[in-house]
């Protein structure tokens, strides 16, 4: 007999893991998205034949017995993906006060290459190699434990990334070099908690892939699961609003006055866009005040590049580049500071790995210089707003060619997106790249629980805990264990991968 229903609201990584999740397990799973695409920041276009992610660049976790693996073992799309791993010896590489720092995969090849930039730094790059291990065993979901899924040990949530770094080391060039793919982030060094940097960049260091020809195989393959499963994913399926009975959700409502009856729901999108669909008396002031009210992470600019054949080697990592002496560029930026660095990676091809097809840069833009544009919509925002992005590009263009001269020459064609682009495709607020920003000193205010004031409305996605593809599936699981029970999920988890 069918279990109970279950509406998905969105269609990215969280809201697709659900579903897979939930399908296996006999849950009615209809996942209804608003795009004509599945995946949200899996989403990818392409341009003169060249396939461009939006928003997944690399992930991490997914060797043999790493977490990422076995949870997309569990789920079952490990397989479906085409992986390529980053070179062992310098998965990410740091340019600061234009010197280049290498980040390897390995604990200790990862020491190594830094001591040989600081040589009396061994015993604190022990340290920290240590401590980011031991902070991310604190967090049972990433470890799989049973124990207990929710996430323990509070104080280490209370610690923000600066007052880790000067409790670790006065050496400011360590410092920044460590922090130096806080892009991944978007951190702000006196609130980002350093668990956050920690998780990531522990992962990052236990291995580090990218997706070959492109993201979204890893949303269409989810996809396909549910379907396996029996579910249904719809697409152009915006949903507006909510119908109650007795307090408790029973139908949704599309845009295009479709209505979907349901036993509960989970909503994969933003929080606070959770929220505006439903009436104030069905949700306390207090709790909407508080959601209402929580930050966001910074936006990105990006810049998609097509290159002439032939003309640049593939890199098999990924450049940070910081001009300044400091690597931390999320905040207080003016226009004429702009860019301050960028992240530059060649994307993975199965055509060919010997010369790159294309280059994705990013660099932090903050709302308020894409907001005078904000009323607008994709391709509708006027001919000052493309003048405003060429612009962007241009100095974009002209830092990258510090760290790579010349590189305009090899550049066939390139397009643009900013914050706004993001706001309008995924619905993020702002267009924020990570969505609620994560604040040390404010805790309880900036962790979402998946459990809502409402009793059958669930929360998942990268606004929970964590943002990324790690973050989003231990979401997903957490989001899954309110309705099926954490420590079942995760005995059925452990069995599966047995
Ligand atoms: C530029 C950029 C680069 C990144 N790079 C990396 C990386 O290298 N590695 C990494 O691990 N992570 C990266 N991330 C982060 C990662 O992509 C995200 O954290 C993750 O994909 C978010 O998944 P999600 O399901 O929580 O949200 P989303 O992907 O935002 O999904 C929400 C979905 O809901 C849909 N939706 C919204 N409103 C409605 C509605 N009313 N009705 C129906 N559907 C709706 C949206 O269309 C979307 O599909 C990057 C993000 C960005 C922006």
């Amino acid at each position: 007999m069918a279990k109970d229903k279950v509406i998905i609201i969105g269609g990215g990584l969280g809201g697709l893991l659900c579903g897979c999740i939930l399908s296996r397990e006999g849950y009615s799973v209809t996942v209804l998205e608003k795009n004509r695409q599945v995946g949200g920041c899996l989403q990818v276009f392409a341009r003169k034949g060249h396939v461009f992610n939006t928003g997944l660049n690399y992930t991490e976790g997914l060797a043999d017995g790493q977490i990422l693996n076995k949870y997309f073992k569990y789920v079952g799309v490990f397989d479906k993906l085409n992986l390529a791993r980053l070179d062992m010896d310098g998965f990410e590489r740091i340019t600061y006060k234009n010197e280049e720092y290498k980040f390897a995969q390995g604990q200790e090849l990862f020491i190594e290459n830094l001591v040989e930039k600081f040589p009396k730094e061994r015993q604190t790059l022990i340290k920290y190699v240590k401590d980011i291990e031991q902070i991310s065993k604190k967090f049972p979901l990433y470890n799989l434990h049973v124990d207990s899924y929710q996430i323990a040990n509070w104080e280490v949530y209370e610690q923000s990334i600066a007052q880790y770094f000067d409790s670790l080391t006065n050496n400011s060039d360590l410092k920044n070099v460590l922090c130096g793919t806080n892009m991944l982030y978007a951190g702000l060094p006196n609130k980002t908690p350093f668990y956050i940097h920690a998780i990531i960049n522990n992962s990052f260091v236990n291995s580090a892939w990218r997706l070959v020809d492109g993201s979204h195989h890893l949303a269409i393959s989810l996809a396909n699961i549910i379907k396996e499963n029996g579910g249904k994913v719809l697409r152009n399926k915006e949903v507006t609003k909510f119908r109650f009975t007795n307090k408790k959700i029973s139908a949704v409502e599309t845009k295009d006055g479709e209505l979907f009856e349901t036993d509960f729901v989970i909503s994969n999108i933003h929080p606070v866009n959770t929220l505006k669909m439903i009436e104030g008396n069905q949700v306390y002031g207090a709790y909407r005040n508080r959601i209402m009210s929580l930050n966001n992470t910074i936006g990105m600019f990006s810049l998609y590049i097509v290159l002439k054949e032939n003309s640049f080697e593939y890199q098999n990592y990924n450049n940070y580049y910081h001009k300044d002496i400091s690597v931390w560029g999320a905040e207080n930026y003016s226009e004429k500071q702009w860019p301050q660095g960028f992240m530059f990676y060649t994307l993975a091809s199965s055509k060919s790995l010997k010369y790159a097809e294309s280059v994705i840069v990013l660099s932090y833009m903050s709302y308020q210089d894409v907001a005078k544009w904000e009323n607008t919509w994709i391709e509708q925002r006027g001919e000052d707003y493309v003048e405003f992005k060429q612009n962007k590009a241009e100095q974009l263009l002209d830092l990258v060619e510090q760290k790579f001269p010349e590189f305009r020459n090899k550049i066939d064609s390139y397009y643009t997106s900013t914050p706004l682009t993001y706001r309008d495709y995924t619905g993020t607020p702002e267009g924020s790249s990570y969505g609620i920003l994560k604040e040390s000193d404010q805790l309880l205010k900036t962790i979402i629980s998946p459990k809502t004031k409402i009793e059958n409305m669930f929360l998942t996605g990268q606004n929970l805990n964590m943002h990324g593809i790690l973050g989003v599936t231990i979401a997903a699981v957490m989001t899954c264990g309110e309705v099926i029970g954490s420590d079942y999920l995760v005995e059925k988890i452990k069995a599966s991968i047995d």
